[in-house]
């Protein structure tokens, strides 16, 4: 039995936004995303400052965040599978986890490539030529080459520095293709062995004896145990932990305190909580330079590059480019270099507020909370800035300010007749004047400061990155796989859960640091990985 508390996703039935090349409709419907989740997203260095509370959007629908996503599809990096070695997950080598990254797609590009590629699995990718890039994109990326960085081909080829265009998990057709169409393909559905439950929530686990005994779920108001002897939770990053604590898996202090019975006491449920942190420089883009098609691809363009601080990674940061900031007029003329630091060493911790499964957990990111985060971050916004206000760019942007995901933002990105006639009606008039575009952008960004002074002021920057960075939607690491001695590790290398028979984690949490990557192929390679030592385990 498949259980999911989001509405299903059928191959043949896949709506307009969801199916699209153009993300963000999905995204930002309200009837594809958990109600009520607000997260604390930036501290700073000394976790002094108090956190901003954002909403964070995490997919409810069959086929996850992979049917909602930016559908941007990368691996990492060989020493992102090398860290988790050492940290204890000694099956999780670049070696290992290769051959579950080629199994997993039919590259429409590399596919031929047998090494790095593969060209029969479910999930199809390809990467945006440069021939398609609007005219921003262009332009920025040509201001990145005269900064030193080289073109490449190839975004999940070797791991190197440079301007990629975008590998994205996009079908022939120019369609997404979420696990839930490919995997859960009609052939699939219609085995005798295979009971699929849309729009039903699991409330708790059931565990006795050490040994988990089946779960509770509500559909429609009606309650109902299911017996199972094995159970693989696979609810995201924030959801996951949640359901374990709710069910007494977790730490023991926090769960007495909340009253529910204590069946297993792990210290790791819910701590560890990565994200990659992320900043916006944006401009107002000149008619050339816009992407026009409000259907076309937007993240069109991806410089990869090295900090250079020590002891960090090659290829640590990471800048989106992008022709469209929103599916509505005005966001349809606004670029953004949308920066993140795709090794990050921040961590948080998720925790259940109540043992009621209807109260979302309590997420905070504490983002920036180590400096190396800070300070790389600083370093894009600046690299970032630099670029779109050079000369090269006078004629492509008309005006360049730091953009945030502000909660006045996010409600403008809301799916909804209201901001699609504001929007319309305002757009043309930001185009004429800019006495208008610059009172506008500046009320929707809630007084952020001007960006010249951002630039030239560290303290200014950094108070700015605190309170405004966000994330990716990259949550991960709250149940981490690691050594069975380990006391901070959840799961074995085989996601089992220590201390208990029959119970598995398998999704995003168990990551135990955060990969150089966007995290939906990382999840899907880890789901082919474990899939394959249950079918052992389970034959045997
Ligand atoms: C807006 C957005 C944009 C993103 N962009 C990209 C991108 O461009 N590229 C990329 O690679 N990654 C992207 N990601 C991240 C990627 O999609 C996720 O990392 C990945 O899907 C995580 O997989 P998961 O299995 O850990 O969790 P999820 O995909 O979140 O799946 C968890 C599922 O469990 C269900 N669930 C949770 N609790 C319960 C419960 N109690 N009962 C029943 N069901 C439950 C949820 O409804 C959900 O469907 C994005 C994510 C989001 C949200």
């Amino acid at each position: 039995m498949l259980v999911e508390a989001g509405r299903n996703l059928k191959p043949g039935e896949v709506p307009e936004d969801i199916a699209a090349r153009y993300p963000a409709r999905a995204q930002f419907n309200p009837n594809n995303v958990w109600p009520g989740l607000r997260v604390s997203m930036g501290r700073d260095g000394n976790n002094r400052a108090a956190a901003t509370v954002r909403p964070y959007e995490q997919a409810r629908i069959l086929g996850g965040g992979s049917a909602i996503n930016g559908i941007g599809g990368n691996r990492g990096s060989p020493d992102d599978y090398a860290e988790w070695v050492s940290t204890g997950a000694s099956s999780w080598s670049w070696e290992s986890v290769l051959p579950y990254f080629k199994k997993l797609e039919t590259d429409l590009d590399f596919g031929s490539d047998r090494e790095l590629h593969g060209d029969s699995g479910p999930i199809p990718v390809q990467r945006v030529r440069r021939s398609e890039f609007a005219g921003f994109i262009r332009d920025a990326a040509s201001e990145f080459r005269r900064l030193g960085y080289e073109e490449r081909d190839d975004q999940n080829g070797k791991w190197e520095t440079g301007l990629f265009g975008t590998a994205v998990n996009l079908d022939r057709d120019g369609k997404r293709a979420s696990t839930a169409t490919t995997y859960l393909s009609a052939a699939v559905r219609a085995r005798s062995n295979l009971e699929i439950r849309t729009d039903t929530r699991v409330n708790k686990l059931f565990v006795a004896n050490g040994t988990v005994e089946g779960f509770e779920i509500v559909a429609h108001g009606r309650v109902e145990r299911i017996v199972a002897n094995t159970v693989v939770v696979s609810a995201g990053a924030l959801h996951t932990p949640a359901l374990l604590q709710r069910s007494g898996i977790g730490p023991g202090e926090l769960l007495q305190s909340l009253g529910v019975t204590v069946r297993v006491d792990r210290r790791g449920v819910g701590r560890n909580l990565l994200e990659h942190p992320s900043i916006g420089v944006s401009a107002f883009l000149a008619p050339h330079a816009r992407l026009g098609d409000g259907g076309t691809y937007h993240l069109q363009g991806v410089l990869r590059w090295s900090s250079g601080l020590s002891n960090t990674p090659a290829g640590d940061m990471h800048t989106a480019i992008s022709a469209r900031s929103g599916w509505h007029a005005v966001g349809g003329r606004i670029g953004t270099l949308f920066s993140w630091v795709n090794k990050s060493y921040s961590r948080g911790e998720v925790a259940i507020a109540s043992s009621d499964p209807n109260v979302p957990p309590s997420v905070d990111f504490r983002l920036l909370s180590d400096k190396r985060d800070l300070e790389r971050l600083a370093d894009a916004f600046r690299l970032c800035g630099a670029a779109l206000t050079a000369p090269g760019m006078a004629q492509t942007v008309l005006e360049v300010f730091p953009s945030t995901y502000s909660e006045r933002v996010k409600k403008l990105l809301q799916l909804n007749l209201r901001n699609q006639v504001l929007t319309s009606l305002i757009a043309p008039i930001m185009d004429r004047s800019a006495l208008v575009r610059t009172g506008v952008l500046a009320m929707a960004q809630d007084g952020t400061s001007p960006l010249a002074a951002l630039m030239n002021d560290e303290e200014l920057l950094n108070r700015h990155l605190t309170k405004h960075v966000g994330g990716v939607w990259h949550p991960c690491g709250t149940c981490r796989m690691g050594a069975a001695t380990d006391p901070l590790a959840v799961t074995d290398t085989d996601g089992k859960v220590i201390g208990l028979e029959g119970l598995y984690v398998c999704d995003a949490s168990l990551m135990p640091t955060i990969p150089c990557a966007n995290l939906n192929f990382p999840v899907i390679m880890m789901a082919e990985k474990i899939s394959d030592v249950l079918k052992q385990k389970l034959a045997g």
